[in-house]
């Protein structure tokens, strides 16, 4: 980690602008059903009030498009974070303007503050610099801890960050970046990425990125019958996308030619409709029944990626291995996960990408058997793609600090 994080500044007295992820799950009362993403920005903020600084805490929730809208008020979170501290959480009914710049004023060393929904601003997605430049201008400085926002380039992520002296990491950031970072640079081998989920698009880049990086490449979920199209096998009516049929032959192609091994399931949970009740069989992955779709990966693709996985130094694993959501299918993905806490346990660094094969981790209480969930879905997709994250990149380097 070549950037500045909030272990090297004292606060005391510093107004510091803290970029959150609060992005957090709420019931139709309002009711925040978990709370994960808060507890995991804890760290950062105490930090910041045990040095006397102020906290103003920022993030989005939901997507109001630029508009007020009750139901995605951070609210609640001001409720919850208030409670996790252990002090009053002030709360800001809007991010910027004299709402929010009188409360600050009024606040002393170790107070905290969270502002409203910044999307209820349309600047803040569209990164303007005058919303960017107003946000700035409530702090002395900039502390981003909301790795799941880090790939967008957003006045609260990356525009800010011209206003100010210092922008630095907090410490979830630190951490992911450490864990992301260290796997793609000086991975404890055998390396092995797992991928899943339902369609090859939303995963081209990296599969391209990892080939030359890890020793082999676990394929699963939705986008296997694409690939197994592309073999000419039969695959019934297996999710397909006909328009990448010939991008998953040349894929294949260049696996073939790089350092990973692909390894491709042997067997599918297959059924005519996905529901808690459906019938299933176990068939042959190259010999889908028509009218069948595969939903899951089948004992022996089990078997066989335990065995691929035996031995593994560092594991990368994004996106389920079936349908999950649905019982009958859930088998093939919950296996990965207990057999990830279990490589976990004898010492291997296993690291998921967020998004849902995290919500299936959860789902089977295993959230603390691994050695890294990440916070952000669609950023530690874009890391692993090799690709440079706004929200990283235009945080202060160590270097910039020694130059000065
Ligand atoms: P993604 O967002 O691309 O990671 O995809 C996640 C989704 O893939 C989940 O909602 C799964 O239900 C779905 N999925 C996984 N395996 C399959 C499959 N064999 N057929 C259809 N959808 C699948």
């Amino acid at each position: 980690m070549n950037k500045v994080t909030v272990a090297d500044i004292n606060f005391r007295d510093r107004r510091v602008l803290v970029r959150v992820d609060f992005n957090v799950p709420l019931d139709n009362q309002q009711h925040i059903t978990d709370d994960r993403r808060i507890r995991s920005a804890l760290p950062t903020i105490q930090k910041i009030i045990d040095d006397g600084g102020v906290v103003i805490a920022c993030s989005h929730l939901g997507r109001p498009k630029g508009k007020f809208v009750a139901e995605m008020s951070l609210r609640p979170a001001a409720v919850r974070l208030s409670e996790l501290l252990g002090q009053d959480v002030q709360f800001a009914e809007d991010c910027i303007g004299p709402e929010a710049s009188n409360l600050i004023d009024n606040l002393k060393s170790g107070d905290c503050v969270l502002l409203e929904n910044l999307r209820f601003h349309g600047e803040e997605t569209a990164n303007d610099p005058e919303f960017a430049q107003k946000l700035a201008a409530l702090a002395d400085i900039f502390v981003n801890d909301a790795f799941g926002s880090a790939h967008r380039a957003h006045a609260s992520t990356e525009g800010v960050t011209h206003h100010f002296n210092q922008s630095v990491a907090g410490f979830l950031m630190e951490k992911e970046l450490e864990y992301l970072g260290r796997a793609l640079s000086e991975p404890k081998r055998p390396f092995v990425a797992v991928l899943g989920g339902a369609k090859i698009s939303g995963k081209i880049d990296v599969i391209r990125s990892l080939m030359d990086k890890v020793d082999k490449l676990v394929i699963g979920g939705g986008m296997v019958f694409t690939f197994a199209k592309a073999m000419g096998y039969e695959i019934g009516r297996s999710l397909l996308e006909k328009d990448k049929v010939e991008l998953a032959r040349e894929l294949m192609a260049m696996v073939k030619n790089s350092r990973a091994e692909l390894i491709f399931p042997v067997d599918a949970v297959v059924a005519s409709e996905i529901t808690d009740t459906a019938e299933t069989q176990i068939v042959d992955v190259d010999k889908i029944p028509d009218g069948m779709m595969g939903l899951d990966i089948g004992p022996a693709t089990i078997k066989q990626f335990s065995d691929s996985l035996s031995g593994a130094g560092t594991v990368v694993w994004n996106g389920p291995m079936g349908v999950f959501e649905t019982e009958p299918f859930a088998h093939g993905t919950f296996a990965i996960a207990r057999l990830l806490a279990q490589m976990t346990e004898s010492g291997a660094i296993t690291i998921v990408g967020g998004g849902d094969s995290a919500a299936a981790i959860s789902r089977i209480g295993l959230d603390d058997k691994l050695s890294h969930i990440s916070t952000g879905g669609g950023a530690s997709l874009e890391f692993l793609e090799g690709k440079k994250l706004p929200g990283v990149e235009s945080l202060t380097d160590q270097s910039q600090v020694k130059a000065l």
